[in-house]
């Protein structure tokens, strides 16, 4: 590790503290604890999180940053300060919530920034440095592993607070991943420490299109994978703001579909069965669902749903399967 990246590091644990010390015992940092409260956050998940609270002050940061010794412009790279054209340094998460984001190992390395209004953008990542490479970390993945391992199980949510949300519900095996998309370096990671995945991205058309994106991915590296059905509208946070957490597990959580349930009712949204073209090209679609699955049991389950439901012979299907299959690379 090169000494500006052990600089980094060991900015953003000073930093992680400051802002942390800021939230709880500062003037400003009291409106920003409310909001976390009036949100639901209970005290103890705020000491958890380590969740912070960065004052609107043009210096306070920099100063702070100073007195210890590092150098503004590395401070920069970082994603810690902004410079102006003036050559004046600014923090750059100033009035945000801050949420440190860990390493594997429990190290912060990066920070997110909320708006507590509606300020744009919402959120402010620190960008990508030696230390921070957003598509293979995973949001609280260093808390989550002994959970995870002993469930075989992990639950990917798309934000923040809905990772926090779910452990303070009791479902401790949460990981995000920081946005919608889950890169393949991320994938492969949970297969390592889990059998299972559930998908539980938000209810929205954002959300369902990246949970089947995300699916396909899992599946694809040989993760049995389950997506959560959130009601239209909501996220797992709000769900859970809205109908308590025992009512998330056993609603979202613990009834799950399976991946071809979820692709099937997913790909049914964009055609009307009753116009045979329409059914024609749903059948093929579902059908390349079919055939990329690998124990030939799942696909006769299928093939037989599938025959029944529109009442075609199974010979058909299966032949096609077998083109198909043939035809994969
Ligand atoms: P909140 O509940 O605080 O509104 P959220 O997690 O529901 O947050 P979403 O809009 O659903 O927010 O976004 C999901 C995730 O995508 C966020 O947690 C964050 O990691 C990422 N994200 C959202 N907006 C931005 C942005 N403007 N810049 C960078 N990342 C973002
Ligand atoms: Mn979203
Ligand atoms: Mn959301
Ligand atoms: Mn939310």
């Amino acid at each position: 590790q090169s000494p500006e990246s052990q600089s980094i590091l060991e900015a953003h644990q000073w930093l992680a503290k400051l802002y942390h010390h800021l939230l709880r015992n500062s003037k400003e940092g009291k409106a920003a604890y409310q909001y976390l409260i009036d949100r639901g956050f209970t005290e103890e998940t705020i000491k958890k999180y380590q969740i912070g609270f960065s004052p609107n002050s043009k210096d306070f940061v920099v100063t702070f940053l100073e007195k210890k010794g590092f150098h503004p412009q590395t401070m920069v790279k970082a994603g810690l300060l902004s410079a102006n054209d003036h050559g004046e340094y600014t923090d750059r998460f100033r009035g945000r919530v801050i949420f440190p984001l860990r390493n594997h190992l429990g190290k912060t390395v990066a920070f997110a920034g909320r708006a507590m209004g509606e300020q744009e953008p919402k959120y402010l990542n620190s960008p990508e440095t030696e230390l921070f490479h957003k598509n293979r970390i995973l949001y609280n993945f260093d808390l989550a592993r002994a959970s995870i391992r002993k469930q075989k199980t992990v639950v990917l949510f798309e934000g923040y607070v809905d990772v926090i949300s779910a452990d303070q519900a009791g479902v401790h095996n949460g990981v995000g991943t920081m946005g919608t998309s889950i890169s393949t370096n991320q994938a492969n990671l949970l297969k390592r420490y889990a059998d299972k995945v559930i998908v539980c991205y938000d209810g929205d058309r954002p959300g369902v299109e990246a949970a089947s994106k995300a699916a396909k991915l899992l599946k694809s590296v040989g993760c049995e994978t389950f997506i959560a059905r959130v009601p239209d509208g909501l996220d797992p946070d709000d769900f859970i703001q809205k109908h308590g957490g025992d009512r998330f597990q056993r609603e979202v959580i613990e009834t799950s579909d399976t991946y071809m349930s979820f692709m099937m009712s997913y790909l049914k949204r964009d055609y009307n069965l009753q116009i045979e073209g329409d059914r024609i090209t749903y059948i093929e679609k579902i059908l390349q669902e079919v055939a990329m699955l690998d124990r030939a049991v799942e696909r006769e389950h299928y093939l037989n749903e599938i025959a029944s439901e529109f009442e075609m012979s199974i010979d058909t299907l299966k032949e096609e399967i077998q083109r198909i299959r043939g035809q994969k690379p």
